[in-house]
Parts: structure tokens; sequence; C-alpha cells
């Protein structure tokens, strides 16, 4: 049996966070309401298999969405939930099934985005899904496999693929740089003397002619591990998306254009 569940969070910014998975009753419960503690836990904990996504959020609230018959059945479910959730709370806002990246690829998310939108029910959406013409990251999480590589055994949050994790000035980098067309909006600025290191952001869509776009700082405390400069980047990350959403609810400056 597999549980797909939901998690929701808030970050140290405030914004609040959604996040939908799947996982084995057998292996977290034994019953499914213990499992879906149990894997809250270890998200919350920053487990091996932990979302990415929810990393820098904290008063994890888990739901059950359904409990299914199989693995393979319940990340079918994960993937309609993640894309439900999409709608109902936002893109920006949503991670999960092989969406589960900071930065999405948007434009070949939304074949997928309108399947849910057309087919709210299960069974019509999985019609319509088995139409598409899938790309290799969907088939492979439909199969269970790793979504990065394909192969099995691990998680794409630990796929040898991606053990060159990027040089600080590259993780925000990367994450912005599909949000925002600005180079070096976010970078690193390394520490000296009693300053410690840090990422810093500079928000520079909303800037007017002739106006630098406001500076703001992410902080990274010392020591400078793998982890800081992940969540630097998701923190950096986050304020791209406030921006992008300010964009897409037309308040900001940039609206025009986005
Ligand atoms: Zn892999």
């Amino acid at each position: 049996m597999a549980l797909v569940y939901s998690i929701e969070g808030r970050t140290q910014l405030g914004t609040r966070r959604f996040y939908v998975g799947s996982c084995s009753v057998a292996e977290w419960g034994p019953t499914a309401a213990q499992a879906l503690q149990n894997r809250c836990a270890n998200h919350a904990a920053r487990g091996p298999g932990s979302a990415v996504w929810l990393r820098c959020c904290s008063g994890l609230l888990p739901s059950a969405l359904c409990v299914v018959d199989s693995g393979p059945e319940g990340l079918k479910y994960e993937l309609f939930h993640t894309l439900l959730g999409m709608h109902s709370h936002g893109l920006v806002y949503t991670r999960g099934a092989h969406l589960c990246s900071v930065a999405l690829p948007w434009g070949s998310l939304s074949p997928l985005l309108e399947t849910a939108e057309d087919s709210p029910t299960f069974p019509a959406w999985w019609l319509r899904l088995t139409n598409l013409e899938q790309s290799d990251s969907l088939k492979r999480h439909l199969a269970g496999t790793c979504y990065r590589c394909g192969k099995g055994g691990h998680r794409a949050s630990h796929c040898p693929q991606q053990d060159h994790l990027p040089v600080p000035g590259g993780v925000g980098c990367v994450y912005a740089a599909h949000y925002l067309p600005v180079p070096k909006s976010v970078y690193f600025e390394g520490g000296t003397g009693m300053r410690p290191p840090r990422w810093r952001y500079r928000k520079s869509v909303g800037s007017k002619k002739g106006k630098k776009g406001k500076l703001m700082t992410v902080k990274v405390a010392p020591p400078f591990g793998v982890e800081q400069i992940h969540e630097a980047g998701m923190m950096a990350a986050e304020l791209c998306d406030v921006e992008v959403e300010r964009r897409r609810e037309g308040r900001g400056c940039g609206a025009q254009q986005a």
C-alpha cells in the first residue's frame, strides 16, 4: 500500500509552501497514520529522501490525501495531486512528484497542468495523461526510477549525476536564472575579516530606469557547508518567487513584460 500525502510548511520569510509526496505504508508505518507522521518527521529532520523544497520551512503540517494499492499507483496519484495543488495553491508555492525542483522549466510544465485543469478527477486525468506526449522525467517518475538519470535504487536528491554541486555563486544563479533574465541577480559574496560569507539578491526586475534594483541580503552563517549553500540558494530563489508572483498578478512594475 502507498500513502499519498501533502505537507504544508512556512518559510523563514513567511511564505507558505506545499509539497506532495507518496511513500510505502509498510516501510514507514505500519499504519497509514503512522507512515504520515514518520514521513513528515523525516522531512523535518532532513533525513534521507527528504524534500529539498521543505528544507527552509518550519512547522510542517502533514495531511493524508489517499491510500492506494501499490507504489506505482501512488506515484500516479502523487503527480495528480501535485498538479491540483499547483492550481489551488499556486505554481510557485507547490512542488511534488518529479516537479520538485525549486526552479522548474515552466514551458514543459504547462501541458501537464492543462491535463489537471480540464480533468479534475483521477480516472479522467489519467486517461488524458496517457494520451499526452510524455517527457523523460515524467516517464521515469511513473516508473519509480530516479527522474534525473532513470536508474533505480536512489532518489533524484541523491543522484550521482548531480555530485557536481555548483561552486559558491552557482546555486542561486541557477535558480534565479530560471525566473529572472538578469545575469548575476543572485551572487555569492565571500567573507572577509569580520564579515561572514553571504548571498546577495539584487531585486532588479522592479527597478526603474536610472534606478538600481533594491539589494536584499541572505546571510549564511559559518561554518559554510553544502547544506548552508543550498539553503541560501533556496532563500534567494524564494525572493525571486515572490517577485514572479507579484508580476504574475500584475502588481509589480514588471507586469507588462511578464
Ligand atoms: Zn539518478
